[in-house]
């Protein structure tokens, strides 16, 4: 039996149907790492998925009347996108507990907590599908999967099993676009379309950046002040975790004599050490999320490196109260100061190879101008 769904626009914005085959997707936090696996998954089960809308600020400030201040931005988004979930009528909602992503990799407490926060600062009824994925204590993607189905009552061991590994092969697809380039919702778009596109020629820019951020603060939009567009309209060629695999940021990180501790390290850490061991960019961009822990770690370790290698950096940091002007202003100084360096570097091996080609010329005419100092 083939119950998966071809083509389904990933901006549904409609009440839950009635159907016990449904589930509510926030689109915040593991969504913007994990919808592939997640939809090739749930489509393959006959769950129908419903997404929240996509991040507003009235998400934003929704989120954050439920928790305390100091909670952490994406935290306070995440809690907006279940409210939007339960106005569309939703009952079920997905809201995964991953402790730990590899042997000791582990997430901050919030995000392994995740349920029992929602639990705790929502008193609505709905239910939480709250697998746990936990590989310190050997849980893993197979339990977590068959933990989820249970919850729909489909106990076939075969269907299942198809559809973890018709999840892997939409992530792997969505893997394969990001990695050459493909932005992450068009490549998103297309895998779970079943299409693999190839980008086309890509323009030469003359400066480029990485960014360093987790995929839940980069990729939202509203979080992200659409970071990486206002970028590429200064011209700037932009890098990010997307363009690199798995093994590319883990050898990273070692190479930098680092080891890896958070399980979004590979998406600030690793990411930046790849470009910056591999001199492929100009500088880099940190953009973390106010009173985060694991970010302020991990920006200092690459700060530290940064600076050993001179390599240029800017650290972002926001909140709900970030305003968009102090932000721009920002970005625009750290560009103008890469540009100005470049010219200054250019101009450098300019003078050098002119050197090295008209020795004589060049010698005399230095000579004629130490003279005329003297
Ligand atoms: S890693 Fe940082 S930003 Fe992400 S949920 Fe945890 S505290 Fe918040």
């Amino acid at each position: 039996m083939n119950n998966q769904r071809k083509g389904r626009d990933i901006n549904i914005n409609m009440a839950c149907s009635k159907s016990n085959l449904n589930i509510g997707i926030p689109r915040a936090i593991s969504y913007y790492n994990n919808y592939p696996f997640y939809y090739g998954f749930f489509s393959k089960l006959g769950i129908e998925i419903i997404l929240s809308d996509k991040t507003t600020t009235e998400t934003i400030n929704n989120g954050s009347k439920y928790v305390v201040s100091d909670t952490c931005l994406p935290i306070k988004v995440f809690v907006g996108h279940v409210i939007n979930l339960l106005d569309k009528g939703c009952e079920k909602i997905f809201i995964p507990s991953i402790q730990s992503t590899d042997y000791k990799i582990n997430n901050c407490s919030k995000i392994r907590g995740l349920p029992e926060i929602i639990r705790n600062v929502l008193d609505k009824p709905f239910q939480i599908i709250e697998p746990t994925l936990d590989k310190t204590e050997g849980i893993g993607l197979k339990t977590f999967c068959f933990d989820i189905a249970k919850e729909f009552g489909i106990t076939d061991k075969n269907l299942i099993e198809s559809a973890i590994s018709y999840g892997w092969n939409i992530y792997n697809k969505f893997c394969e676009m990001t990695k050459s380039g493909i932005p992450q919702q068009e490549a998103l778009k297309n895998a779970i379309n079943e299409n693999i596109i190839k980008k086309n020629v890509e323009l030469v820019r003359p400066i480029s950046v990485v960014i360093m951020a987790h995929g839940y603060n980069l990729f939202d939009e509203r979080i992200s002040l659409n970071l990486i567009n206002k970028l590429e309209k200064m011209g700037v060629k932009v890098f990010t975790s997307l363009n690199i695999t798995r093994n590319e940021a883990i050898n990273s990180i070692h190479e930098l004599g680092e080891i890896q501790y958070w399980a979004n390290e590979l998406d600030l850490t690793g990411t930046a050490a790849y470009y910056m061991l591999n001199k492929k960019v100009d500088g880099i961009i940190a953009l973390s999320a106010f009173g985060c822990g694991p970010d302020s770690l991990m920006v200092d370790e690459i700060q530290y490196h940064a600076k050993e290698r001179n390599m240029p950096m800017l650290h972002l940091t926001i909140d709900e109260h970030t305003g968009e002007a102090g932000f721009i202003t920002r970005i625009e100084a750290f560009i103008d100061m890469l540009i100005r360096s470049k010219r200054k570097l250019l101009q450098k091996q300019h003078n050098n190879l002119k050197i090295l080609r008209e020795p004589k010329k060049t010698i005399e005419k230095n000579k004629v101008l130490t003279d005329s100092l003297a």
